[in-house]
């Protein structure tokens, strides 16, 4: 009986295991052709003033409707193509075309706007990271000071030696860095001192339960004074409510993203985005 059991449990075990090969296989022959077939787009999302909405600038999201497996999400693909080797031309891709389309956001801005990539680990560990941010500027005519780049804080945590001198060098090149999905990385906070970061964006899981959760709100308020003091700027990831904004803004964080301000818009909405904005004096860009 008992052994029964443990073979229907294996058995079951064996066809998950079996799917979960099969899609990983997939998706791996499948974002290989992404880029060359044009099915990976850019996505948008506003980054506002806490204090008063405005927009301070975006973050570029990936995105991969694919014509065999249908819309694929970034964590999915983005591991598939580490995983593969082909994360270098997916960043490149991420870099020019953000960069393209930030001059586009800033042509009807009266203030520069900033633009946000994240970077994945590899290709930070990877040496032409430098080179491909320096063209990019240079094709696109970005101001390097309104390119930032955001590393999330597990992957850099873990590798920090291996990766400062890489740090260094994009800071020299005037673009500025990120720790992004922060308090989620169980790490030392000591690094935070040896790394020359300009931002530190809160996780969405602190501001999700903030307005009910005690323990989240003071430890999202801790961080928020911690990175002040220590001259850092606060960016609060998934702001969904009104609730939510008004305790940011009680404990003084400078930025929020999220789907209360907007969802992910391809750069055509974005543009239309922005115009509605200039309509509405307290919203304005
Ligand atoms: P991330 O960099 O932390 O991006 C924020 C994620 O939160 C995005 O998910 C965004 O759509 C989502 N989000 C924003 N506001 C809200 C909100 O109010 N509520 C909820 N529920 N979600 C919100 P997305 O686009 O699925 O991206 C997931 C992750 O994939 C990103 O997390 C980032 O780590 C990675 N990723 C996306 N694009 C790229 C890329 O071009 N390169 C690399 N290396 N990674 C990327
Ligand atoms: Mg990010
Ligand atoms: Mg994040
Ligand atoms: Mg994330």
């Amino acid at each position: 009986e008992s052994k029964n059991l443990g073979r229907r449990c294996y058995s079951f075990f064996n066809t998950e295991l079996d799917e979960r090969n099969k899609r990983k296989v997939e998706l791996e022959s499948e974002v290989r052709q992404a880029l060359v077939n044009e099915e990976l787009f850019m996505a948008y999302q506003t980054k506002n003033r806490i204090s008063n909405r405005e927009v301070y600038g975006f973050e570029a999201l990936m995105r991969w409707n694919s014509p065999k497996l249908g819309f694929v999400s970034p964590e999915e693909f983005i591991t598939a193509a580490e995983e593969i080797g082909v994360i270098d031309s997916l960043g490149e891709f991420a870099l020019y075309q953000a960069c393209e389309d930030l001059k586009k956001f800033q042509e009807d801005a009266d203030h520069p706007l900033t633009m946000a990539v994240n970077v994945s680990m590899k290709q930070l560990t990877h040496s032409d990271l430098i080179q491909t941010v320096q063209n990019v500027l240079e094709e696109t005519g970005v101001n390097p000071k309104c390119l930032e780049l955001e590393i999330t804080e597990s992957m850099l945590a873990q590798r920090l030696d291996e990766v400062q001198p890489v740090l260094n060098e994009l800071l020299e090149l005037g673009v500025s860095l990120s720790i992004d999905d922060f308090g989620t990385g169980y790490s030392s906070l000591s690094y935070l001192t040896r790394f020359p970061v300009s931002t530190l964006k809160i996780d969405r899981c602190f501001v999700m339960d903030m307005v009910e959760n005690k323990s989240d709100a003071t430890l999202t308020h801790t961080v928020i004074t911690m990175a002040h003091k220590l001259g850092l700027k606060v960016v609060a990831e998934g702001i969904e409510d009104e609730d939510q904004l008004a305790l940011l803004r009680v404990y003084d964080c400078d930025i929020g993203q999220g789907y209360f301000f907007t969802k992910p818009l391809n750069c055509e909405q974005m543009q239309s985005h922005l115009r509605s904005l200039k309509e509405k004096p307290d919203w304005a860009i």
